[in-house]
């Protein structure tokens, strides 16, 4: 018998302002979706074949879009989907501590090459108080006060990562506790590579099920508005979305390390999963005005992209240059052999720009709106 997998979803109309529940089911032999109206019980899309939706796409928190609706997978339709698809899929906190928040892009490549996807991302600074909070099990202990200190002394990046097995894979990344003995017994470990002592030891692993559920909520509440507050400054500075398709290729430790090595300063960072009428209004300036905007909000509601706070005098200038011209192909630049970080990492099969610069004001805009 043919596979197929179902999902409950939600999709929100912003016509009738009103929470519409879909079941999508979606059959993996010709990657075909079919979708049913819960409320009036009735069939809402017929099978069709859909190439933009994979199987790796679909778990639960994420959102896919099926002919410009944005779904969110809120449950398993059905047990068959939850025990093929769900069984050994695991989410875990992952935080990068304050001593190596600059290399946050070897982290990301490190991530990605073990199978892991990153679903949420936000840089923060913890205060003495939250961090105190975060590791209220330690409490008591010689080493809580330095913990703390330490933790609340500078940014933090809090990701949410999705995969078989994602917490022991994780913790697996970071090796022991102590660099130093990672050092002996881990030496590819990423504690053993960048960590100094064993307060400053790079990251945070969720070690149970309990505390990723709790980890996770902490950063990322599910009470919009709730949680630590990202640490954009809105001076000074240009912002960078690295595209939902290079972050699903898995280019965006590699985009952040090429920002880094040209000298320029994360100095905020944030996923966003934008919905349609978000995405309209941040490219409303394009509106009418070049051909490719719908296609521009589409790619941008098509899975969660990352917004970058660029730091530094004259940034919205000289990151743009180094961003280089929109179109990737452009042959001439090719020609000259000028190094851009849009053509560096375009994939052939795919010509879309991987970054978009637009005034820091409107990603502020957008940051009250999403959650
Ligand atoms: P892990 O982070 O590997 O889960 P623990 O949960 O045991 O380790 O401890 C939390 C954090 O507290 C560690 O990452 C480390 O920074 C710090 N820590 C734990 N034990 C010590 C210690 N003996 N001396 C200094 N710091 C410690
Ligand atoms: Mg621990």
């Amino acid at each position: 018998m043919e596979d197929r997998f179902a999902f409950l979803t939600e999709w929100y109309d912003p016509t009738s302002a009103l929470l519409r529940r879909y079941q999508l089911f979606y059959y993996p032999r010709d990657g075909s979706v079919e979708m049913f109206d819960v409320k009036n019980q009735r069939i809402f899309l017929r099978r069709t074949r859909y190439d933009d939706i994979h199987q790796e796409d679909l778990f639960i928190g994420n959102r896919v879009n099926v002919f410009s609706r944005q779904l969110h997978l809120i449950d398993y339709g059905d047990q068959y989907t939850a025990n093929k698809l769900g069984s050994k899929k695991e989410r875990t906190l992952a935080l990068i501590k304050p001593d190596v928040v600059t290399k946050i892009g070897d982290i990301l490549e490190l991530i990605y090459s073990s199978n892991l996807i990153v679903t949420k991302a936000k840089m923060t600074k913890l205060t003495w108080s939250q961090a105190a909070d975060f590791y209220a099990e330690h409490q008591g202990k010689p080493f809580f006060n330095n913990l703390v200190q330490f933790m609340s002394s500078g940014p933090v990046v809090a990701m949410e990562l999705m995969g078989d097995e994602a917490m022991s894979i994780w913790r697996g990344l970071l090796g022991t506790s102590d660099p130093a003995v990672a050092r002996r017994e881990a030496p590819q470990s990423v504690r053993a590579q960048f960590g100094t002592d064993g307060i400053k030891n790079v990251g945070h692993g969720s070690d149970s099920p309990a505390a990723a559920a709790r980890e996770t909520e902490f950063f990322f509440p599910s009470t919009i508005g709730h949680g630590p507050s990202n640490t954009a400054v809105f001076t000074d500075c240009t912002c960078c979305i690295i595209k939902p398709h290079a972050i699903s290729e898995g280019l965006a430790g590699k985009i952040l390390n090429s920002i880094s090595a040209a000298g320029f300063e994360i100095s905020a960072l944030q996923m966003f999963n934008m919905d349609q009428v978000n995405a309209e209004e941040f490219y409303e300036v394009y509106n009418g005005i070049v051909t490719e905007y719908p296609n521009m909000v589409t790619e941008l509601c098509s899975g969660p992209c990352m917004a970058l706070e660029i730091h530094g005098t004259d940034a919205p200038k000289t990151f743009r240059e180094f961003c280089g011209p929109a179109d990737p192909e452009i042959s001439e630049l090719r020609h000259r052999h000028i190094d851009t970080v849009r053509i560096r990492f375009q994939s052939e099969a795919r010509p879309l720009p991987l970054c978009d610069l637009r005034l820091v004001e409107r990603v502020c805009h957008i940051q009250i709106k999403v959650s």
